[in-house]
């Protein structure tokens, strides 16, 4: 583990479905319906009473699914954390304004995370998967939206690498930026 930004920030590697923090994210797709990857793992992790409350969010909030760098909040359910804040990443072949809406995913669940009183988030590398978005270029908007948006919050952010090449890939382009010794 490795601690950026005062010790707010944590850099690990491991699944985030085991993580006892108070909100892990979900990269989740438009339809909130489930899917791979990191998805699937906290689906599966978390029972079907997840789907059951993705599928109520469908029917209140968000009946034509929900857009890219939006988010929307359940239960933890099975899962150690108390809730999943899903929200749906960049296609990075397919949208011009990736790195902003990169960039919502991040800030926004972190301010849902805040109104819900969490003190400890943990992220999956959102839109790195399947969604094709560059490692080094999604790293950089993560660590720009982390120096922003850390000051105002009373919270630690765990960003959670599945592989450890992940995890020391990111803290390769930290450093390059100037945010780690
Ligand atoms: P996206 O569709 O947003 O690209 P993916 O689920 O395909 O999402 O991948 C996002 C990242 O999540 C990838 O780096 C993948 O290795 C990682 N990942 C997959 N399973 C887990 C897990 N259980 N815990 C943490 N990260 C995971």
């Amino acid at each position: 583990m490795q601690h950026l930004f005062d010790q707010q920030l944590k850099v690990i590697h491991g699944d985030i479905t085991r993580l006892e923090v108070d909100v892990i994210v979900n990269a989740a797709n438009h339809s909130l319906m489930g899917g791979g990857g990191v998805d699937g793992a906290i689906h599966r992790a978390a029972g079907p009473k997840l789907k059951q409350a993705c599928r109520e969010l469908r029917e209140t909030d968000w009946p034509d699914g929900l857009p890219d760098g939006e988010v929307a909040l359940t239960e933890g359910f099975e899962l150690p954390a108390r809730y999943v804040i899903h929200t749906v990443g960049p296609v990075y072949a397919k949208t011009k304004d990736k790195s902003h809406l990169l960039a919502s995913c991040y800030r926004n669940a972190m301010t849902l995370a805040a109104h819900k009183g969490c003190e400890s988030i943990a992220f999956p590398a959102i839109s790195t998967g399947v969604y094709g978005y560059p490692f080094e270029e999604a790293a950089e908007v993560v660590l720009s939206v982390m120096r922003d948006e850390l000051p105002r919050l009373e919270m630690t952010v765990t960003l959670c690498f599945f592989s450890e090449s992940d995890g020391r890939a990111f803290l390769e382009v930290a450093r390059r930026k100037g945010e780690l010794d």
